[in-house]
C-alpha cells in the first residue's frame, strides 16, 4: 500500500468510499493517472465517467482560468451570470423540442435527481413516481428515494413503485396490469429512466420496449425523465443515450461528464414544470460560474473534436477486443453496451461471479488498469473511459484485463488482498 492511501485512512471518512483496490493519484494527463508511487495508470472508469475528457484537459483547464480571473460571482440564485446563461441556451439546444423550456443548475446527478422527483409531484399535482428496480438515481435522501440498486441504504419514497428493468422481449404486461389494480396512473407524475441502467448492471433495454412506454406514459400523461446523468453526453456514440431508444423524453437530467469533473449538474424540461415555483431547490454554490465554464468547455470540445463519433468508433473497437476476449475466458458471460458505455458480465457455474470480479479489478489495477464493477449481483465490469480514448489505449487496457483475467482464473491471484475492499 502507497504512503498517500495509508496517510488517507488516518484522515479522512470512509463514508463516501467505494473502493475496489488502494488506489493513491497525484496526477493525471488524458486517459492516464499518475499514481504516488510513480506507476502509470490507464484509466478506464474516468472517476466513474466524471472525467469526460480525460484529466487536464486544456480546453477545460483554459475555461476554468479563465472564468476564475475575471470571476462573475459564485452562485446564480441572486444573479444572473454569463457562463450559465450560455450553457442552458447551449443545452436548450441539445434536447427534443418538448424538453425545451428551461434548464435548473445543482452540483450532481443526486441533487438534480431529487430537485426532479419533488419538483413533478408539486407541479403535477400527482403524488406517485415509477422508478426501475436496480435504478441508481442518486445517494441523497430525495434521489435514493426514487432509485431501486440494493446497494443503498436510503428508504424508499412511500409513493415510489419499482418495476423490473425489461429484459427478453420486455414486454409492458407487468406495468398494464400495476395500473389496473394497485398504481392507478392518474396518480403518477413521471417514470425515471437510465437509457442503459449503468450501476445495475450495464443492461440495455430489448429494441422496442421504450417506445412502447413511452406510448403508455403518453396515454395516462406521465411525465417521462431520462436520467442521462452515466450515460449521456455522447458516451453512448449519440449525444443523448434516449436517441437509441426512440423516445423523447419530457425532462432530461444530465451530470457526472458534463463539468468533466468540476460538480455541475442539469435538468432540462418543460416551463411549466420546471418554472413551477420560486426558492424551490436551491444551494448556494448552484449554478456557479466556475463549473458553467468548465462545462460549456466540456460541450464544446465534445462536438469540436467529434467524441461523440470517437464513442462510437473507439467503442467499437473495445467492444470488439471485448467479444475476442469472451471467446478466450469462460469466465465472461455476456459483452454488452454501447459506444463507451460497455459492461463485461462474470459468472462461473451459471451464477453472478461476483468473487472473480472483485479480484479481477484488483489485479487489473497492480497490471496498471482502473476498472470498476457495478450492478446489483457485483459482477459486471464497468468501461466507462474518457470520450477521448485512442483505439491504441481501448486495445492497450484489454491486453492488460486479459492478463488478469488469466491470472484470476489460474488462481494467482490471492484473495487476502480483498479483505479491505468490499466494494459494493
Ligand atoms: N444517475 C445515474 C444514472 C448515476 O449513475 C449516478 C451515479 N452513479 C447518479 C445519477 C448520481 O450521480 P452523483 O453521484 O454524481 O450524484
Amino acid at each position: 500500500m502507497s504512503g498517500l492511501y495509508a496517510r488517507e485512512s488516518r484522515s479522512v471518512s470512509t463514508m463516501a468510499h467505494l473502493r475496489f483496490f488502494p488506489q493513491a493519484v497525484v496526477g493525471g494527463s488524458g486517459a492516464h493517472l499518475t499514481a504516488d508511487d510513480g506507476r502509470k495508470l490507464l484509466d478506464f472508469a474516468a472517476s466513474w465517467g466524471a472525467a469526460s475528457l480525460g484529466h487536464s484537459h486544456p480546453a477545460l483547464r483554459e475555461a476554468v482560468n479563465r472564468a476564475l480571473s475575471d470571476q462573475a460571482g459564485a452562485s446564480y440564485l441572486s444573479t444572473a451570470n454569463e457562463p450559465c446563461v450560455l450553457l442552458a441556451e447551449k443545452l436548450l439546444s441539445l434536447v427534443p423540442e418538448r424538453a425545451r423550456g428551461r434548464v435548473w443548475f445543482g452540483h450532481s446527478g443526486s441533487d438534480a435527481n431529487e430537485t426532479v422527483a419533488r419538483m413533478v409531484v408539486a407541479a403535477t399535482g400527482r403524488p406517485r413516481i415509477l422508478a426501475f428496480n436496480g435504478a441508481y438515481h442518486g445517494g441523497t435522501v430525495g434521489s435514493m428515494a426514487v432509485s431501486g440498486h440494493p446497494a443503498q441504504q436510503g428508504a424508499r419514497a412511500k409513493d415510489l413503485t419499482l418495476v423490473p428493468y425489461p429484459d427478453g422481449d420486455g414486454d409492458l404486461a407487468h406495468l398494464e396490469k400495476l395500473f389496473a389494480t394497485e398504481v392507478p396512473p392518474e396518480e403518477v407524475a413521471a417514470f425515471f429512466i437510465e437509457p442503459i441502467q449503468s450501476d445495475g448492471g450495464m443492461l440495455v433495454p430489448p429494441d422496442g420496449f421504450f417506445e412502447a412506454l413511452e406510448r403508455l406514459c403518453r396515454r395516462h400523461g406521465i411525465l417521462l425523465v431520462s436520467d442521462e446523468v452515466k450515460v449521456g453526453l455522447g458516451r453512448t456514440g449519440r449525444f443523448n443515450a434516449f436517441e437509441h431508444l426512440g423516445i423523447e423524453p419530457d425532462i432530461v437530467v444530465f451530470g457526472k461528464g458534463l463539468g468533466g469533473g468540476l460538480p455541475i449538474s442539469a435538468v432540462v424540461g418543460p416551463e411549466a414544470i420546471l418554472n413551477h415555483a420560486v426558492a424551490f431547490s436551491l444551494q448556494t454554490v448552484h449554478g456557479n460560474p466556475v463549473c458553467a465554464a468548465a462545462a460549456l468547455a466540456v460541450l464544446q470540445t465534445i462536438e469540436r473534436d467529434r467524441l461523440v463519433a470517437n464513442a462510437e468508433r473507439t467503442g467499437r473497437v473495445l467492444r470488439e477486443a471485448l467479444d475476442r476476449l469472451a471467446l478466450r475466458h469462460s469466465l465472461i458471460g455476456e459483452v454488452r453496451g454501447r459506444g463507451l458505455a460497455l459492461g463485461v458480465e462474470l459468472v462461473a457455474d451459471g451464477k453472478p461471479a461476483a468473487r472473480q470480479a472483485a479480484l479481477t479489478v484488483y489485479r487489473a489495477f497492480q497490471l496498471g488498469l482502473v476498472l470498476y464493477y457495478v450492478g446489483v449481483n457485483s459482477n459486471v465490469l464497468e468501461f466507462t473511459p474518457p470520450l477521448t480514448l485512442t483505439e491504441a489505449e481501448a486495445q492497450e487496457g484489454v491486453v492488460i484485463l486479459d492478463q488478469a483475467l488469466a491470472d484470476v482464473a489460474a488462481g494467482r491471484v490471492d484473495e487476502a488482498l480483498l479483505a479491505d475492499f468490499a466494494g459494493w
